[in-house]
Order: C-alpha cells, then structure tokens, then sequence
C-alpha cells in the first residue's frame, strides 16, 4: 500500500471493538485467568500485554503503523524523541565507546551525548555532514553507531545518507537517523541503507502540538549478529531480525521507563493518518516563505534544503524527491534584530515546537541552545542573529504578511 493509505490504515484495530478509529486502552496492567497464562507470558511463550510499561494495545497500533511508514521490521514508540535517542544509546555502548555524529543536530541531543553519557565515559566525536568524508575521521575503533539528522534541526544540513550508509557498512556499525524533521512522507532513510529511525512524534507525526512522543524504527539492514554488540548475543538467540527491538523492549526500556502514555499513542496515531497530506502544504507553504525571506532587502543568509541556491539542494533531490520540509531559518545580522523580528510577529507564535500546525517562530541561541558558548552554537548551526521558523498550515498570505510586517519593525 501507498503511504497515504498505509498512514490511515495499518494497525487498524481488529477483533471484539467495531470501532473505526483507534481504541485507547487506558489500563496499566493486564489480567489472565490462570498463574500458569501469565508465567506464561513472562516467558516469552505466549503472545500477550503485561504492564503498559512493556506494551499497551494502543501503542502497539501506533508502532505497527510507523513501522509500516517507515518500512522497517518492527517499532518501539516512547515517552518522547529524547528517551527513544536515549535507548538506542544505551542498547547499543558501553562505557568507553564513542559516537560519531553530525555537529548541527537537536541540542538535547548534543546535550545527551556530549554531557550525561560523557560520564558514563562514552566520547562523541562530530563531523560535518557538507563534508561526507569527514565522517570517515570521526570513526575509531571504539565507535558503536553513526548519528545524524535527516534534515538537521536547527542547522538545516541534509546528510548524503546512502554514503554514509556505504561508511557504515565497511565499518560494520549502524546509522542512527533522527527522521523527525524529514519524516517518512520525505524520505525513509532504511531505503537508503541506514539502520534505525528514530523520531520525535511530538513534532510532525502529531502535527498539532498536544502530546509528547518517540519512537525507535529498525529498518532491518543490520546483522545484529555481526559481534559488534555482545550485550545482544542473547536477543540474536531469541529473535533474529528483531533482535535490537526485542533487546530495547525486554531490557532497556523495561528498565529505564520511557514508555509511550496510551492517550498519546492514540493522538500520535490520529496525527499519522493526516501526516502525508500535511506535509505536503508545510512543503508548499514553507519553500513560498524562503524564497520570500531571499529576496527580502533586511534578511541575511535563508537555509532552506529545497532552496535554488542552497548546497544540499542535490541530495534534497535525491533523497526527498526535492520537498524541503517544513522548516528554516535566517539570518537578521544580531540577536537585538532577531528579537525584534520574534517579538512583532502577529500570527507566528514564539514557542520552542516545531511541526505544529500553528507557524511558530524561535530564537534558537538563547533557548535551546542557551547552555552553550557562542562558538559551540555556531558549530551547532544556531548562531546569535539566527531565527528558525516552523511554518504552518496557515493561509500563504497571512503567513507573508505577518512576515513582510515583522521585518518592517527590525
Ligand atoms: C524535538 C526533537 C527531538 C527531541 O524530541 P522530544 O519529543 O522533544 O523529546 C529530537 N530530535 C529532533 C530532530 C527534534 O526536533
């Protein structure tokens, strides 16, 4: 099935409920008639819910879906983009690994790498993915997995992700890709070779701002029985191909407890039926708006991936059949002027989310990335004059006008 299809109707609930959208199962636990049933299930002999920490119905819809989407084996949705990056790291290193990773992603993160598993003794090294050579330098003996962003937030970088996948390969390492900003309408980065998708679903995949959400894809390109991972000898065993997923579900998500809310999968899942239409007008409506700020007398530099004149418009091409998304950014030359901008916009609201359907507007260097110093912000992509935007589902002229307004008062 089509994606469009696929969106609306995989994990479509079946059995006792005739209901057409998804059911939340708002329970905890799950009760079986005999000891021996749920023994049983603890076991791995039977299929079956436990305790919603370890997998609820209505998050299983959503998984099914997103894995569909994304055309993996199989899918994990957590409590948010930060716990599903969370457990794929600590799956997958151990202390005195490294990560290598592309400098201008999410700040939270850089802020995961760089600090919490620095003291765990984990490394990061990063790379700048203009330069897909660079990544080779940024990878030891000791690194575990490749990190980068589909389309980097804030930095609005697209990695050649097949090359990198190439890289990967003869490295026998995964490639980690945060698919949040792309999402699978653009581009579903296991078509290209990378190995696990993660996501915010708090952003575009719910795409109206109501609910914080993760996931963690694998999109089956890697032989979890390659060595690299003892820590997954067993989970090899057990489940094959699902070897990662089966680890993360049994071990480090039981653990570490970023499970998915029930009422969230449902919204998450309410959100995914709408997502390939969605995009498609944040594409639109997003490519009108940067090629408004370019011819803008008072704006600087415009990064928009499907602009003309950008540098990743060829891999933008290759990779998203040459959508750009729904995000950019530009400069204003200092941050008094991109305040300026932020605090005259009408309709644009000033607010940290981004795939909303509401335009929102950010000044990235004095929030998310406000713990940083100004020369690791400019390597991150968020330097101080920079503002991002997250253009909405709103009319085209309304969004100019707001804009064309704004600008008049810097
Ligand atoms: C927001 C975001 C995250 C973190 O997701 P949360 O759901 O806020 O935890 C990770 N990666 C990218 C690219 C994001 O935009």
């Amino acid at each position: 099935m089509k994606p469009e299809t696929q969106a609306i109707h995989a994990g479509r609930p079946s059995g006792s409920s005739m209901a057409t959208a998804p059911t939340i199962c708002q329970s905890t636990a799950f009760a079986y008639d005999t000891a021996q049933e749920l023994a049983d299930v603890f076991a791995g002999k039977g299929p079956g819910y436990i305790y919603s920490r370890l997998g609820n119905p209505t998050t299983a819809a959503l998984e099914t879906r997103l894995a569909h989407l994304e055309d993996g084996v199989g899918c994990i949705a957590t409590a948010s983009g930060m716990a599903a990056i969370s457990s794929v790291a600590v799956g997958l290193l151990r202390s005195g690994d490294e990560i290598a990773a592309s400098s201008g992603i999410f700040g939270g993160t850089i802020s995961l790498f760089c600090r919490t598993l620095q003291r765990f003794a984990v490394r990061t090294r990063f790379f700048d993915v203009a330069e897909t050579d660079q990544a080779g330098a940024a990878i030891t003996e000791k690194t575990k997995f490749i990190f980068v962003e589909s389309i980097a937030n804030p930095g609005m970088e697209v990695p050649d992700i097949p090359a990198l996948a190439v890289l990967a390969r003869e490295r026998n390492i995964p490639l980690v890709v945060d698919n949040t900003a792309a999402t699978p309408v653009l581009c579903t980065p296991g078509e290209f070779g990378a190995d696990i998708v993660v996501h915010s679903t708090s952003k575009f995949i719910n795409g109206h701002g109501t609910a914080i959400g993760g996931a963690v894809i694998d999109c089956g390109n890697y032989d979890w029985r390659s060595g690299l991972f003892e820590n997954l000898r067993d989970a090899s065993r057990r489940a094959g191909r699902m070897a990662f997923l089966w680890h993360l579900r049994h071990v480090v998500d039981r653990d570490l407890g970023g499970c998915a809310a029930p009422m969230n999968s449902f919204l998450m899942l309410q959100g995914l039926e709408t997502l390939p239409a969605r995009m498609r007008i944040h594409c639109e409506k997003a490519a009108a708006l940067a090629e408004f700020l370019r011819r803008h007398p008072k704006v600087g530099r415009v990064n928009y991936p499907a602009l003309d004149r950008c540098r990743f418009r060829e891999r933008t091409d290759r990779l998203f059949g040459g959508r750009g998304g729904g995000l950019l950014t530009f400069g204003l030359g200092d941050r008094e002027k991109a305040f300026r901008f932020i605090d005259s916009t009408r309709l644009a609201l000033n607010a940290v989310n981004l795939g909303d359907a509401r335009t929102l507007v950010l000044h990235p260097a004095s929030t998310i990335f406000h713990e940083f110093s100004e020369d690791e912000k400019v390597k991150m992509g968020a330097p101080d004059d920079m503002v991002r935007v997250s253009v909405g589902l709103e009319h085209r002229d309304d969004i100019l006008n707001d804009f064309e307004t704004a600008l008049q008062k810097v």
